[in-house]
């Protein structure tokens, strides 16, 4: 696979380059431009070379299926990437950038056609065609046929098969055209991989599993008990391995149609996957500032309380299994990192992870565990914090295969 260092003579050429531009912003203001900024090497790369560059990405969903033509122009205008280009222009003033409210036709034609050599064109959330994520091959002709080379950088969509992703690659490799990967995939695909083929070295590889559901989490458990030496459980899906294993978890959310799984899953892993001796927990999950009770407790969780963190003996036990890894992989936080009380059990981790000092490669693999290890000041301790959620889980789930990716080989 040839990478961006490769493509050389560009000036002149029409370079699209899937970026991923899926922002957090409410109301056209950004909370986070970590996703621009992670994007910048491969955008400066190319633009310096002399090429044409179109940028294209979604950004935040729209819900085809909505039969109400006013609530999908509403969930348009909500995901208007225009923001996203002003943002870009300010973070690389030295290369002009203009965006296109189009995201086909003949205003696009146009606003590509009058590229100079050096400028930059973002595009429209590529979402705004329904035939976007149905990789529609008429959609994916007509963006191919803006571009004579094409540069996947776009990590946290690399997991999906979209028009934009997969449709638009395929048919440029077809012709002949160059198709490269950018440094940020590079780096992403690379620290990935560790943790999906971990050598004797690594031992022993560690796994934390936090987040909401068990369901989504099903396949990266199966493959991760393959790989890892431990997994350590935390966050709301603890919850329905206990209840699997006969412990009462009084209102803290289950997910009863994984009960069965969930006791296999444990079962199998003989003594390999570690779940919660303790929990936070409340009484009332949303502070309304009326008090609430907030306790620590072992084993059964009384009626009227649910689970909300992990406790001080299970951050121990967790710490003291971190310390001896050599390799971490973690994705999903510990408890609702988003309310200050139950933060404890994802700090945690993080300190964890600090101590190590570096003697591991420690991999968070996006998401909101990303989310909390900046919004908590600990990016720097860990060796990589990914860009794409579902795109490292199903990179660990499918033995490095991401559909993103494999289209380019
Ligand atoms: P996920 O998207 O699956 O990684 O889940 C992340 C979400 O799970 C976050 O918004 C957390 O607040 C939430 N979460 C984690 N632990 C719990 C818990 N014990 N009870 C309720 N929600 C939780």
């Amino acid at each position: 696979m040839i990478t961006v260092k490769d493509l050389n003579d560009l000036s002149g050429k029409r370079v699209y380059v899937r970026v991923d531009f899926n922002v957090p912003q409410k109301n056209g203001v950004i909370r986070d431009t970590n996703r621009i900024v992670a994007a910048l090497p491969t955008i400066r790369e190319l633009a310096d070379k002399g090429a044409k560059l179109i940028l294209m990405s979604h950004l935040g969903k729209i819900k085809w299926k909505e039969p109400d033509l006013a609530k999908i122009e509403a969930m348009k205008k909500a995901n208007d990437m225009a923001p996203v280009a002003k943002a870009l222009a300010e973070l690389m003033p030295e290369h002009p950038v203009h965006f296109c409210p189009a995201t086909r036709g003949k205003e696009l034609k146009d606003a590509v056609d009058a590229l100079k050599d050096g400028e930059v064109l973002l595009v429209q959330n590529t979402r705004y065609e329904k035939g976007e994520e149905k990789n529609d091959p008429a959609l994916a002709k007509e963006w191919a046929s803006l571009a004579d080379v094409y540069v996947m950088d776009a990590f946290g969509s690399a997991h999906r098969a979209h028009a934009s992703t997969v449709g638009v690659p395929s048919i440029l490799k077809e012709e002949g055209k160059p198709v490269a990967l950018g440094f940020l995939m590079l780096k992403e695909v690379a620290n990935l991989t560790k943790c999906v083929e971990p050598e004797e070295s690594d031992r022993p590889y560690i796994a934390v599993l936090g987040g909401f559901k068990v369901s989504d989490k099903i396949k990266v458990i199966d493959s991760l008990l393959k790989k890892c030496d431990k997994i350590l459980i935390g966050g709301a899906m603890a919850y329905t391995f206990k209840k699997a294993l006969g412990e009462k978890v009084g209102s803290s959310p289950v997910e009863d149609d994984q009960l069965d799984y969930a006791k296999r899953c444990y079962e199998e892993a003989n003594g390999r996957l570690l779940l919660p001796i303790d929990s936070v927990i409340t009484d009332k999950f949303e502070d309304d500032g009326s008090g609430r009770i907030i306790l620590t407790k072992e084993g059964d969780i009384p009626d009227g309380f649910e689970g909300v963190d992990i406790g001080p003996k299970t951050r121990e036990l967790y710490k003291q299994e971190l310390l001896k890894a050599h390799l971490v992989f973690w994705n999903g936080p510990m408890g609702v990192f988003e309310q200050e009380e139950f933060q404890s059990g994802t700090i945690a981790i993080c300190e964890a992870v600090r101590e190590l000092d570096g003697h591991a490669f420690t991999v968070c693999g996006g998401g909101d565990s990303a989310s909390a290890v900046k919004q908590f000041g600990y990016k720097e301790d860990f060796s990589h914090v990914s860009t794409g959620g579902g795109a490292s889980l199903e990179m660990i789930e499918n033995d490095g295969h991401l559909p993103g990716v494999d289209v380019l080989k």
